[in-house]
């Protein structure tokens, strides 16, 4: 695609302007013209000097009368002052730079004459008002007419994400350079004309237009609107090509055995010790059918946590082992590839001795290969996996990315794991000869339009119920400040211990001597397992450290209440094998009380643990808690959470810990979860690398947006799946896919 947006703006606008753009990361007139305002300040709407008030942010026209550049008294730097005056009042703007020649951009246009609007956050400094660093737009600059002056000064300005060598009127003057020399032939719209006109949009033109220059606020509202419902229409009508082709590519079918001739998922069903769940059962129904189908299933199971998806999972997986193939299942992390290595051998008995003394016949072999494994047992699995004698073969997600070969891989199964999206399910796909089925597993709740968004060429199967005879989880909030509370606590998991179950205790950090933003950042120290998923770390900056697993282990060693216990560590920069041995010590009852970072959030299944004690329970998201508290109360004895919190009594905090105390409906806490959040969490909570692409669109907020653009593009592709007759669409899908792609490889 090559025209006018593609010029780079070296060329359209030169200068100096450009490098300071291109270091933005805007190469081409496009990347500009995408680099929409984050808001407009209005001018209608000016404050009057008199009224300021510190902290607030504000907009006043007023008129330059001196303006002086001094070195700064006690470090390096120099310091502009500018008192500008509304012909009443005096306000003081400072702006500060390394050396006086930074300076001199501000100097030159805030002569004394020059009337602007200037627009920043009020502080007082010795009893005067003033801003620092104010955004500023003159008027009547460029042009002599007070009319006209007038009314620049009364069109919304529009504030761009700005840094202090691009501020925002810079940015504003080089929008307005370039849109000024494009014509409506020159920006090609995506967004098919009759569904603008059936939606009544503007063109894409048009629509930036309305968005950079707008002379009034309904106008940047239809702007951004367009725009809006164009990221959700290229989107959705990506997912939709998706979807089409997927349907048109070929899969090995792998269809149930007829009833005459078992196999061994009627063995398997016959020696389950409970009945299925009737969800279990539908999304059997639906998995067994997708599956005899000569195309790729492309399903996510959401299920509430302990609703039983394992099982759902292992049946599918029996199917394509009775059709003669192997599946693979992967987890997020080793400890949980090894957990569910070990609870499938065991659901399966015998049936998983396949060529075993004792085992069954015709029964198959479970292999586990993980990064840890010594040189001999991974040779080994590496065996069973390539000659297909183990026809589940169980490992983390790298188990797509290694050299391993499977006989005839059919399915694969993926559990609890949010970041796998469109771009792995390509690397899947190029995996086999012809792709293998896929069903993704995941227990959080997602909302619809996120689903549709990041999952939206997958069919979505839910569990809703959770398996009878479940006696359920109270839970409890316990006020950190309130020592009776504390050894309460303490006590009620040695009461659990001693009726014969077990205790989880989580924290939010390793080490103690690490500082608790590190743990709540991503790629902090925290091994790769514990993702401790914190909200907002500067929250509670002038609360207590956060406790760490290791200071709290030596401490309940040393708690009365808990004499004689064993007390085992679990976190993420263990290494896997003591990962592992950990969790068969607990699982097998000789530890426990476990305490742990999140590393255990997802599917550790230990039925016999009943208590949990989550440790800055307020410093935590609500999914994520919801989560972890699924750790519990599996088995047929009632679970017990207790949140300590050092939240005070009503801020968003306290808040979010008392919802939880209240409710175990994962889709409601989901929801609230979101409200709390901003979109950068949400999607990457729900993982995606496309949403790049995403400016305007607000996944959660824009719930009906997307689900418009959804039903217009699917008529496109629906009625031309190669967009032949629509080139734009066609390029703009092509140029969204691009950087994630170039990721991708780059990971690869
Ligand atoms: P999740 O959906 O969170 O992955 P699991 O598959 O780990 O849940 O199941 C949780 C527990 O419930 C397991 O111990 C499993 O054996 C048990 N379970 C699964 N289905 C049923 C059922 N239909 N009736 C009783 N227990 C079940
Ligand atoms: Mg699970």
């Amino acid at each position: 695609m090559t025209g006018r947006l593609q010029e780079p703006l070296s060329k359209a606008i030169g200068g100096r302007t450009a490098p300071a753009l291109t270091k933005m990361g805007l190469v081409t007139v496009d990347d500009l013209l995408r680099h929409y305002p984050r808001r407009y300040a209005d001018p209608g709407q000016l404050t009057d000097i008199e009224l300021l008030t510190p902290g607030e942010h504000v907009s006043v026209l007023a008129r330059v009368l001196e303006a002086t550049v001094r070195p700064m008294r006690n470090r390096r730097g120099a310091l502009m002052q500018v008192v500008v005056t509304d012909g009443r009042h005096r306000l003081s703007l400072t702006f500060f730079a390394r050396h006086a020649g930074a300076l001199r951009v501000h100097e030159h246009k805030l002569r004394p004459g020059a009337t602007g609007v200037f627009s920043g956050v009020v502080s007082a400094y010795r009893g005067e008002r003033q801003l620092t660093h104010p955004d500023y737009v003159l008027v009547g600059s460029d042009v002599d007419d007070a009319d006209e002056a007038m009314y620049e000064a009364s069109l919304p300005i529009p504030i761009y994400p700005a840094t202090a060598s691009m501020p925002t009127w810079k940015l504003q003057r080089a929008v307005r350079t370039v849109l000024d020399t494009l014509t409506e032939d020159d920006v090609p719209d995506p967004v098919p004309a009759a569904v603008l006109a059936r939606k009544g949009l503007p063109t894409r033109y048009e629509a930036l237009r309305l968005v950079h220059r707008p002379e009034r606020d309904a106008d940047y509202r239809r702007g951004r609107h367009r725009l809006r419902f164009e990221e959700a229409f290229v989107l959705q009508a990506a997912l939709a090509q998706r979807r089409a082709r997927a349907a048109q590519e070929d899969a090995t079918a792998r269809p149930p055995r007829p009833a005459d001739q078992p196999g061994l998922l009627a063995r398997f069903d016959a020696r389950l010790p409970f009945t299925l769940t009737e969800g279990q059962r539908t999304v059997g129904e639906q998995v067994a059918a997708d599956l005899a189908r000569p195309q790729p299933m492309q399903r996510l199971l959401q299920g509430e946590v302990g609703s039983g998806k394992t099982v759902v999972a292992l049946r599918a997986m029996l199917q394509v082992v009775d059709a003669g193939g192997q599946a693979a299942l992967l987890a997020p992390t080793e400890v949980l590839a090894a957990q569910h290595a070990r609870t499938l051998r065991a659901m399966l008995g015998p049936l998983a001795e396949g060529g075993l003394l004792g085992g069954a016949e015709d029964g198959t072999r479970v292999a586990l290969l993980t990064g840890s494994l010594g040189a001999a047992a991974r040779k080994e699995a590496l065996l069973q996996a390539a000659s297909g004698e183990a026809g589940i073969v169980v490992g983390t997600h790298a188990l797509l990315g290694e050299h391993v070969q499977f006989a005839d891989l059919g399915l694969v199964v993926v559990d609890e794991q949010h970041r796998f999206g469109v771009e792995q399910r390509d690397a899947l796909r190029a995996k086999g000869r012809v792709a293998p089925h896929l069903l993704v597993m995941t227990a959080t709740p997602i909302p619809r339009t996120v689903a549709m968004t990041v999952f939206g060429d997958l069919e979505v199967s839910s569990l809703t119920e959770v398996p009878t005879g479940r006696s359920g989880i109270t839970t409890h909030v316990v006020p950190a400040a309130n020592p009776r509370w504390l050894e309460r606590t303490w006590q009620r998991v040695r009461e659990e211990v001693d009726a014969g179950h077990r205790a989880y205790v989580v924290c939010a950090r390793i080490h103690p001597d690490d500082d608790g933003a590190s743990a709540g950042g991503k790629g902090g120290k925290a091994g790769d397992d514990d993702l401790p998923d914190l909200l907002d770390p500067s929250e509670g900056t002038d609360r207590q450290p956060l406790r760490a697993v290791l200071e709290v282990a030596d401490e309940l060693r040393a708690t009365p209440a808990l004499a004689g216990l064993d007390v085992g560590v679990l976190h993420g920069q263990m290494p896997p094998a003591e990962k592992d041995a950990v969790m068969a010590r607990f699982a097998s009852g000789q530890t426990q009380v476990l305490v742990s970072t999140t590393v255990i959030e997802v599917g550790v299944d230990v039925p016999e643990a009943t208590v949990m004690v989550v440790l800055d329970a307020d410093r935590f998201g609500l999914s994520q808690l919801h989560q972890l508290r699924g750790r519990v109360g599996r088995g047929s004895a009632p679970g017990l959470c207790l949140l300590v919190s050092t939240a005070e009594p009503g801020t968003p905090a306290a808040a979010r810990v008392e919802a939880l105390a209240e409710t175990t409906d994962g889709f409601r806490l989901a929801q609230l979860d979101l409200e709390q959040r901003d979109e950068g969490d949400v999607l990457g909570a729900a993982q995606s690398g496309r949403t790049s692409s995403l400016r305007l669109l607000r996944v959660v907020k824009d719930a009906d947006l997307i689900e418009e653009a959804r039903e217009e593009s699917a008529a496109v592709v629906a009625a031309d799946p190669e967009l032949a007759e629509h080139p734009r669409l066609a390029d703009a899908i092509a140029a969204q896919l691009a950087p994630d792609q170039e990721e991708f490889l780059e990971r690869a």
